[in-house]
């Protein structure tokens, strides 16, 4: 690639996006809710983000690096880094489509059959078909390897019996990923496949779950006997950990990933409310910018190493319990800023305030829990002693379950 070709790329998208999408600014400040207050919001959320997935897949912008026979532009990872750096002012945000696809395709590309990849990928990145994640039991949330979802061959489908929980946007997917056990009498790790899923027929009810603040984000996902053919099988039968475990790890990138603007309009919040000049405010400003700067920085390079196809040069774990921590100081920051106004009062900044508090407790567990995380970096990257792990070595049906 030489100079000239990626700054004439570098003009298009600009041009494009200045033609296009409407600029962060130009919305009334203190309105980026993550969660919708009501079922109604949460709906054209929704929708609102599936017709800019399909804006930006039109123009090329969605799938850049994805191969063409798959559906995508078949482009260089550089210009995905260019479309970011251009995008950074404006509303490209595509919600849960931009979660799903970011922990689905690269399973997909990796351990998917071609007519798999064929099939699937192009309305993925699209946003043509909604996906979600169905990993997640009452019995099986940390302990993930655990789960109790049974699916059993009859010729050559898969009959389900089973409960997910907590599933983000199921009451609009048409697709899941699934994990369910296959093989109870193999260590609970090697009898898990992993499973394309049909969300649309008899043998799926979705339940959406209404948080405490109103908000309708999740749902739970009863199977009754719903079917899935072999020819979805992700990977292999029994061995469903391997892609489990890429979605896992991908889901821990993009959430660091996803920083949003949350300093800047702090730092607002402050001028406007006349306290910027009080220098533990200022303190507290200067941290958290600081800290969504160096997340910035180690989101990118997880992301430049993805767009490589590389190993991460830094753990996701880290990049996760890092952009927890800092929505506890944002929340924190935010309350301290507003006082009583923070939970009492209607207006736009209060409500923004009272989103940040709430936001800081999902991002601690969605993902993995701190604590878990916490176990991994222990173990996968500072060498410690295994957690206490009782079950190892058992075949999972006799495994003890609560
Ligand atoms: C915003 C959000 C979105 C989500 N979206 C999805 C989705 O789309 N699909 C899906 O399948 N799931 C989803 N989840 C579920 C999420 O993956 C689980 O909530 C998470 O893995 C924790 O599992 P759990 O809730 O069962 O808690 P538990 O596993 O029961 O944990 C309870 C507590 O015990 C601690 N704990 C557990 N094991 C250990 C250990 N070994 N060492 C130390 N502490 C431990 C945990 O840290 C936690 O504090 C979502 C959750 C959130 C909050």
């Amino acid at each position: 690639m030489n100079a000239s070709h990626k700054d004439q790329y570098r003009l298009e998208v600009q041009k494009w996006l200045a033609e296009n999408i409407d600029l962060i600014e130009e919305k009334e400040p203190f309105t980026t809710l993550h969660w919708m207050p009501s079922r109604e919001r949460e709906n054209q959320h929704h929708l609102d983000c599936q017709l800019r997935q399909k804006k930006l897949y039109d123009a090329g912008y969605a799938g850049v690096t994805v191969p063409a026979e798959y559906g995508g532009r078949g482009g260089e990872p550089w210009m995905q880094g260019v479309f970011r750096e251009e995008a950074a002012g404006y509303q490209v945000h595509t919600g849960f489509f931009n979660s799903i696809i970011a922990m689905t395709l690269p399973a997909l590309l990796k351990h998917g059959t071609e007519e798999q990849k064929k099939t699937h990928i192009p309305s993925l990145i699209s946003g043509g078909i909604s996906w979600c994640q169905l990993f997640s039991e009452p019995g099986a949330g940390s302990d993930l390897a655990g789960l109790a979802t049974r699916a059993e061959l009859d010729g050559e489908e898969f009959i389900i019996h089973g409960q997910k929980v907590w599933n983000s946007a199921a009451m609009y997917a048409d697709m899941g990923i699934l994990l369910v056990r296959t093989n109870p009498d193999a260590h609970k790790h090697e009898g898990i496949t992993f499973l394309l899923f049909d969300m649309k027929q008899s043998g799926v009810e979705v339940r959406p779950l209404i948080q405490a603040h109103g908000a309708g984000h999740f749902a739970e996902v009863f199977l009754d006997g719903a079917k899935c053919h072999i020819s979805n099988v992700l990977g292999e039968i029994d061995k469903g950990w391997g892609p489990a475990r890429a979605v896992m790890s991908n889901e821990s990138a993009m959430i660091g990933g996803a920083s949003g603007d949350n300093p800047q309009q702090l730092i607002e919040l402050a001028h406007e409310l006349g306290n910027v000049d009080e220098p533990v405010i200022r303190q507290k400003l200067a941290v958290v910018y600081t800290r969504n700067k160096l997340l910035k920085l180690m989101s990118e390079k997880i992301s430049t190493a993805a767009r490589k196809g590389k190993t991460p040069p830094i753990h996701p774990s880290i990049v996760k319990l890092y952009v927890a921590n800092n929505r506890r100081l944002e929340g924190d920051l935010a309350q301290s800023l507003l006082g009583a106004a923070g939970v009492a009062v209607t207006a736009n900044a209060s409500k923004w305030a009272m989103e940040l508090l709430h936001a800081r407790y999902p991002i601690s567990i969605g993902g993995g829990t701190d604590e878990v995380h916490r176990n991994n970096l222990g173990e996968q990257a500072l060498g410690l002693p295994r957690d206490i792990r009782i079950d190892r070595g058992i075949p999972w049906k006799d495994i003890p379950k609560g």
